[in-house]
């Protein structure tokens, strides 16, 4: 078991702090983490924990382990070297590509996650229906070889996971195991002091059907969500739903038109050319193909048509598919439509073997314009009633900024997030696959029913930091932060003596303090220091004490500052904390 540390004395502590900003680091956290002397970069991606840095990453970490015990949560520790062959039976190596690290010299990878591995404990081991249900986790570190690793350890290479799983008997079973790790996670950002919300998500290649993550709005985050003003709807855009503003038909009935349009090749040239505003009767669109080459067969080709003000959401258009898509090359586009990105549309493709997906605002729309499948040719008043045969309308659009709630009409706008936790109901996916079954009260062999539960321990403190900050440094609060009070000694003599004597009531007291005894170090230079690492209550001992015999406090949230008779300070102190 980790001991945590909770006093200690910086003139031994080491905390390598910076005054200037590194210069490849562009958030807050991970300028703060940098210059607090909390971690320290080896490669693009791959961090060192100093000793500040760990204190605090185990402060959460036990908040964690506290939290998944409390719900019946089994602790394990699942080794990151793992075979190529168990990921092999799950489809995943290839679903996971170049996440994934692979170790050169033997048929082993390190892994990106466990549920392959939690599955073949349980195949053996719970094998009748009195052995279920279970709630297995553990935390470690997972390897994730990320495109572009930056923000510090918000996105690292190697980073340290909760991962929970449960095994049901059903997916009745399956809902209650969520709720719970719903319900812990709940608490476990609550204890964090996070501000945070949770969102519907996609579940990715993890597989299974409904997800939630839980996230917390930051610029750092690298996640779109869509937000209701009234508190009533909240989504990862990949999944964001909206009101369907419907282009109403005008029913004039006239037949559509070729018109040449040179040189047009965006929705946006289309609305120059013509000297319109309104784009929604625009209709754009663009070609996906489902790429069967692997499997030795044909492609099938999708286009997919919106209002020329939307996008189509590739992660939404997946989900109904049920399947990865691609964009088409150029080459297909003129072999499937006969033009160039810019001239495509429904009408007149030149292949027969293409669907039409068009987005919920325009259906049965007329009077709409869109390529001709020639280029430099766009068609006018097509009617996707009257002219489109075999049109299917789908939610296929990327929701926007006033965009309006489905439900309750209300107004949405899209922010940033950085995503501190995903719980998903896997179904038995795994258990398909890995073959883990059980054998019911009539001794029918049935599936296992899984869900698995993550949380990235270094990203909530870094979501903390970048909630939590200001030009001088961290702010730290509550249960995460890496001590309770900074006890600054300015000079030597009797001012040391009397901060030693604090410093040791403190101990006593069971406060977690951080006693800035260096010698030789400038006062300026002690409150820069205290400042940037953050720690809740600063006292001060100086010349007030030898005046008056008053010692000065200082909340580093607030900038406020107490002067408190010595006698009266621990008191205050523990008052404070409180
Ligand atoms: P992302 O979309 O950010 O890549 P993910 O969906 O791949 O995340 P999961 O596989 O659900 O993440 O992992 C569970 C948790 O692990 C995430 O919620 C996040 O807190 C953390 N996590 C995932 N990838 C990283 C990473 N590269 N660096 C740090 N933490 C990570
Ligand atoms: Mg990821």
């Amino acid at each position: 078991m980790h001991i945590l540390i909770d006093y200690m004395r910086l003139s031994k502590f080491f905390i390598p702090t910076l005054k200037e900003n590194p210069s490849d680091a562009f958030f807050p956290s991970h300028i703060l983490m940098i210059r607090a002397g909390m971690i320290k970069q080896l490669t693009a991606g791959v961090y060192s924990y100093l000793p500040l840095g760990l204190i605090v990453f185990r402060k959460i970490e036990k908040i964690i382990r506290e939290e998944m015990n409390a719900i019946g949560c089994n602790e394990f520790l699942l080794p990151a070297l793992s075979p190529n062959e168990l990921w092999e039976q799950t489809g995943r190596l290839d679903a996971f590509g170049d996440i994934i690290f692979r170790i050169k010299n033997r048929d082993l990878i390190l892994a990106p996650t466990h549920e392959e591995v939690f599955a073949t404990i349980a195949k053996p081991n719970l094998v009748s229906y009195k052995d279920l249900p279970q709630m297995w986790y553990q935390i470690q570190t997972k390897f994730r070889n990320e495109a572009r690793p930056k923000s510090g350890v918000l996105r690292a290479r190697q980073f340290t996971m909760k991962d929970a799983y449960s095994f049901d008997l059903d997916y009745n079973g399956l809902d209650v195991s969520y709720k719970l790790q719903e319900q812990a996670y709940r608490k476990i950002f609550t204890r964090c002091g996070l501000k945070f919300f949770s969102v519907e998500a996609a579940s990715g290649t993890m597989g299974g059907n409904e997800s939630m993550e839980f996230m917390v709005e930051s610029d750092a985050g690298e996640d779109i969500v869509a937000i209701s003003e009234d508190g009533t709807y909240a989504s990862n855009i990949e999944v964001a739903t909206a009101y369907p503003e419907i282009v109403e038909r005008k029913n004039t009935n006239l037949p559509y038109e070729k018109f040449h349009t040179p040189n047009v090749k965006s929705i946006a040239e289309l609305a120059d050319f013509l000297k319109i505003k309104d784009k929604s009767r625009l209709a754009k669109s663009r070609v996906f193909v489902i790429d069967k080459q692997k499997e030795n067969q044909e492609n099938e080709y999708i286009l997919t048509l919106v209002c020329g003000d939307d996008e189509v959401n590739e992660s939404k258009l997946e989900a109904i598919l049920g399947t990865k898509i691609r964009q088409g090359h150029p080459d297909e586009l003129i072999e499937i439509t006969g033009a160039d990105a810019g001239s495509i549309g429904p009408i007149g493709l030149k292949s027969k073997n293409i669907k039409i997906i068009a987005d919920l605002k325009l259906k049965d729309s007329d009077e709409l314009i869109s390529g001709a499948n020639i280029n430099d040719y766009h068609i006018k008043n097509i009617d996707l009633k009257r002219d489109v045969k075999d049109i299917i309308y789908k939610d296929i659009r990327v929701v926007k900024e006033n965009d309006l709630t489905l439900k309750t009409k209300s107004r949405i706008r899209i922010s940033k997030a950085i995503e501190v936790g995903h719980i998903f109901k896997l179904g038995t996916k795994y258990s398909e696959s890995l073959g883990v079954k059980y054998l019911d009260k009539d001794g029918k062999e049935q599936l296992i029913v899984m869900g698995s539960y993550g949380i990235g321990l270094e990203r909530i403190a870094a979501a903390f930091i970048e909630q939590n900050n200001d030009d001088k440094g961290i702010i730290w609060e509550g249960e995460i932060a890496p001590f309770k009070v900074h006890l600054i000694s300015l000079e030597q003599g009797i001012i040391s003596e009397t901060s030693d004597l604090i410093y040791n009531n403190l101990k006593e007291k069971n406060i977690d303090v951080l006693y800035d005894d260096r010698k030789d170090v400038r006062a300026g230079f002690k409150f820069n220091d205290a400042d940037l690492i953050g720690i809740p209550l600063q006292i001060i001992v100086g010349e007030k004490f030898l005046k008056d015999k008053k010692i000065e406090i200082k909340i580093r949230r607030t900038n406020e500052r107490i002067l408190v008779n010595y006698d009266d300070l621990i008191n205050k102190i523990v008052e404070l904390i409180r």
